[in-house]
């Protein structure tokens, strides 16, 4: 196999992370603008529209932010018949819209002379060697010294899934409180853990989400059920137009990916299907924008530069406990998530949920549940690892 490379870096996805990546990578300053890292992006699609809605507390600006619609002070929880709602005047919760998402990230690198977007494109094969990966793709083989692959791979049998089905929907009357999002609502009986969550945009216009965590994902007319009875009982609706309806499958593993134990050295997972996720949340886009704009500065500063992980040991110890407490408690997870967000301060807890935790807030998070169950978890997983 030749060493010879035409690039520095391909990157196989466009698609959130990918995206992120070469935004960060077209934004880098360079005296000559031989010493940037030249890349390439592979994506099969052949144009961008809006296809999903990506939320997340926003705890700092990104490169991304004209692509937010919508902000949120205020979110409740309600389980058993309780409901609380936090607010927070420093951390919105917000939307982003996908659409103008891939539109800035495309400007970007359309205005950059160091990363190329082809679309209509996918690998077929990616072979490493010695220095550097092979990458064929439906056009050409591609040599690169290495390879950023964020394609979804199949989802591992056994493991706790997040499944959703989303309906955003308009209505001819008001029926939606667009002050407060309903990040679960466990309203209905469940043998899984099941809750609906709300994003309403207007009194008239929400994205309406039923969301299980099990193993087994459902039937796409029993999502469609849930929602309809929802929408009748919660909201007493009968009348609703759908305008975008979106799902997603997005894996919870106790042992989540682990960058320092990747097969190649030189071929590195990232995205929803390796460490970037945040397995106990399902929430993606934050931590991809953090780890993304790290990794790019870290091997701009050194091209050998070591791969960045998206969280810390903790963080990932916390998310191994919880999970595991999931899988031997699901129906006590309403009471638990109800506990967290009554008991754990709004900011410290979306700290936590978003791996930015301050040491008091891991502190607070684990005064907030069952002491005696944790701990059993906490012990279970570390003997097990
Ligand atoms: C409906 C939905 C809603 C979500 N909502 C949220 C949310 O509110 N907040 C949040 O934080 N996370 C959310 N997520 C999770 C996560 O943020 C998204 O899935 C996000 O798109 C993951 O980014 P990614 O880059 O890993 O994958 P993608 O954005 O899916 O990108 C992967 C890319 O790989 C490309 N590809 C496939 N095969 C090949 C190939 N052979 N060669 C090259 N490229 C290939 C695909 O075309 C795609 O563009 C949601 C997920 C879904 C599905």
């Amino acid at each position: 196999m030749s060493d010879a490379t035409d690039f520095d870096l391909v990157i196989l996805g466009g698609g959130m992370t990918g995206l992120t990546l070469g935004y960060h990578l077209a934004q880098q300053e360079a005296a000559d603008s031989t010493d940037k890292p030249q890349a390439l992006i592979l994506e099969p699609r052949s144009n961008y529209s809006r296809d999903k809605t990506w939320c997340y507390w926003q705890h700092e600006p990104t490169p991304f932010d004209e692509a937010i619609s919508h902000r949120w002070h205020r979110w409740r929880v309600s389980c058993n018949g309780y409901t609380h709602v936090s607010e927070s005047a420093t951390t919105p919760y917000v939307r982003v819209d996908s659409a103008k998402f891939y539109e800035i990230g495309q400007a970007a690198i359309t205005a950059s002379d160091n990363v190329t977007l082809r679309l209509d494109d996918s690998a077929t094969q990616v072979s490493p060697y010695k220095n550097g990966v092979s990458v064929q793709s439906k056009s050409e083989t591609i040599q690169a010294r290495r390879v950023f692959d964020t394609r979804p791979t199949p989802t591992p049998e056994g493991i706790l899934l997040q499944h959703f089905v989303g309906w955003e929907i308009e209505t001819d009357v008001d029926v939606f409180d667009p002050s407060t999002v309903t990040l679960m609502d466990f309203a209905a009986e469940a043998e899984d853990i099941h809750f609906f969550y709300v994003l309403p945009m207007s009194p008239r216009h929400a994205l309406i989400e039923t969301t299980h965590f099990s193993t087994q994902v459902l039937d796409e007319a029993d999502y469609a059920a849930e929602i309809t009875d929802y929408l009748h009982q919660r909201f007493e609706i009968n009348r609703w137009q759908i305008r975008h309806q979106e799902q997603g499958v997005i894996p919870m593993p106790r042992q989540a990916p682990d960058l320092s134990r990747r097969p190649h050295s030189h071929i590195v997972p990232m995205g929803l299907h390796s460490d970037t996720v945040k397995p106990s949340t399902g929430y993606c886009y934050p931590h991809a924008q953090v780890q993304a704009r790290r990794q790019v500065d870290a091997l701009c500063s050194n091209p050998e530069a070591m791969t960045v992980p998206a969280r810390s040991r903790l963080n990932r110890w916390f998310d191994a406990v919880f999970i595991g407490f999931l899988e031997r408690h699901p129906q006590r997870a309403g009471e638990i998530f109800f506990r967290l967000f009554k008991n754990v301060p709004t900011d410290a807890l979306t700290r936590f949920l978003g791996d930015n935790a301050k040491p008091a807030d891991y502190v607070r998070v684990m005064l907030a549940l069952p002491k005696g169950t944790f701990i059993l978890q906490a012990m279970r997983h570390v003997w097990r690892s």
